[in-house]
């Protein structure tokens, strides 16, 4: 845009948040109940329940609670059996915390490109990390924004090569892909029930897995590996990721809602495709034939063409206001004077200061090389150009169709 001045814009009186944790009250009544029965801690009725309804709800095996999906993600690992100096396959356009335990573990994260269809991992990247590294034993796979990757070819891929498939549903718990839910595809998988996620339990993450040997091994390493023994007795390291009773109240209360906020999220996409049908964006893309997203966070991505000038450092964001383009810094900046919170793409791991010296694999070529053009926007990998052209909108389940109204009017202005 050329013409609107920041200062001009009028804020929300109230803060429109990205995505808000939603209480309904079932929430209290459970976390009294632990409270009134004296089941504080890490044992009681809250979590055996909250791990059956979960698995049903999922259709796996079992499902055990922990502390946080980054706690999930971490036993995931180990239970796939990674060992210091193994790759690691990984999804390059996520959250730090799909790679980081990863990294705990001290094997090393090979970032796989992402494709446009879903934005999630390339499974002809995947396919050519295997030329590459054909020892690779196991795939950490993250189902971006609350839409499925694309399954069936990955799963046929770790198959073809004996490699065992991680997923990182934390992001798109209740989304399905050909009717199966996300969380059941990988042989070790994850959801969270963090703040901002699609239900919530303040904190909070699960291992979903159909194996209950591994169900116990997870059950038992989170609560710091005591044996059956008279004493504390170890014979393997333990960790202290059991989710507690108090928490499980908060997502046993949560659980009914799942639906509700996913078709609440639904519509909070519908309402912004349909708002930007005739600007030069389109929205994060999924499948419609073979998937159902949960819709968690709705996404831009500008068009090439329709791209105003904008580089950023490791810290810093510049652009050129244009007449008819725009950037998503122009358009976060514009947000955040409205009050409302969007935020910027993830950061591909490969592009991070603490990930960048890492192997990196794209369907043609060396991504590395291609990855120091990005700031002149040409010759970029997916994951660096859907970061430089894209941007999370506010998508929080509370905002009201008015509300919705003017943040899309607001982002049409940064293209006038
Ligand atoms: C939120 C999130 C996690 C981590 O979950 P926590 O419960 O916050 O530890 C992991 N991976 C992805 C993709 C996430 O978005």
């Amino acid at each position: 845009m050329a013409f609107l001045s920041l200062e001009k814009i009028k804020p929300f009186k109230k803060k429109i948040y990205l995505s808000s944790p939603t209480m309904h009250g079932e929430e209290l009544m459970y976390m009294n109940e632990a409270y009134s029965t004296n089941w504080m801690s890490t044992v009681g009725a809250n979590i055996n329940e909250v791990e059956h309804l979960v698995a049903q709800q999922v259709g796996c095996g079992y499902a055990v609670a922990l502390s946080c999906g980054t706690a999930a993600l971490h036993l995931a690992v180990k239970l796939a059996g990674v060992k210091s100096g193994d790759h690691v396959f990984c999804t390059d356009m996520t959250f730090a915390a799909t790679v980081n335990p990863i990294r705990y573990e001290k094997a090393i994260p090979v970032f796989i490109d992402t494709e446009y269809d879903t934005w999630n991992m390339d499974p002809a990247a995947l396919e050519k990390a295997f030329t590459l590294y054909p020892d690779t034993k196991v795939v950490m796979l993250a189902n971006l924004y609350g839409t499925p990757a694309k399954l069936d070819e990955i799963c046929a891929i770790c198959e073809k090569h004996g490699a065992i498939l991680l997923e990182d549903a934390a992001e798109s718990f209740g989304a399905s892909y050909k009717g199966r839910q996300t969380g059941t595809f990988g042989k070790y998988n994850v959801i969270s029930f963090n703040g901002n996620k699609i239900i919530t339990g303040s904190s909070g993450g699960m291992l979903l897995t159909d194996d209950p040997a591994a169900a116990n091994k997870a059950r038992k390493w989170s609560t710091q590996s005591r044996e059956n023994a008279a004493w504390y007795e170890h014979e393997e390291i333990g960790y202290n990721y059991r989710m507690s009773n108090v928490i499980a109240g908060v997502v046993r209360g949560q659980l009914p809602h799942l639906a509700e906020h996913i078709a609440q999220k639904k519509a909070i996409y519908e309402r912004y495709r349909a708002g930007f049908a005739d600007l030069p964006v389109s929205m994060n893309p999924f499948d419609p034939e073979t998937m159902e997203p949960n819709y968690w966070l709705s996404c831009l991505l500008i068009d090439r063409e329709a791209m105003c000038r904008q580089v950023r450092s490791d810290r810093d964001a510049l652009y050129l206001p244009e007449t008819g383009k725009s950037c998503p810094t122009e358009i976060l900046e514009v947000l955040a004077k409205a009050n409302a919170e969007g935020r910027p793409i993830w950061k591909p791991m490969h592009m991070q200061p603490t990930y960048r010296s890492h192997a990196f694999i794209t369907r043609n070529g060396d991504g590395r090389a291609q990855t120091n053009a990005y700031i002149a926007g040409e010759c970029m990998d997916v994951g660096a150009d859907i970061f430089a052209r894209g941007l999370c909108l506010p998508s929080d389940n509370k905002m009201t169709q008015d509300e919705q109204m003017r943040i899309i009017e607001l982002v049409r202005q940064c293209f006038a």
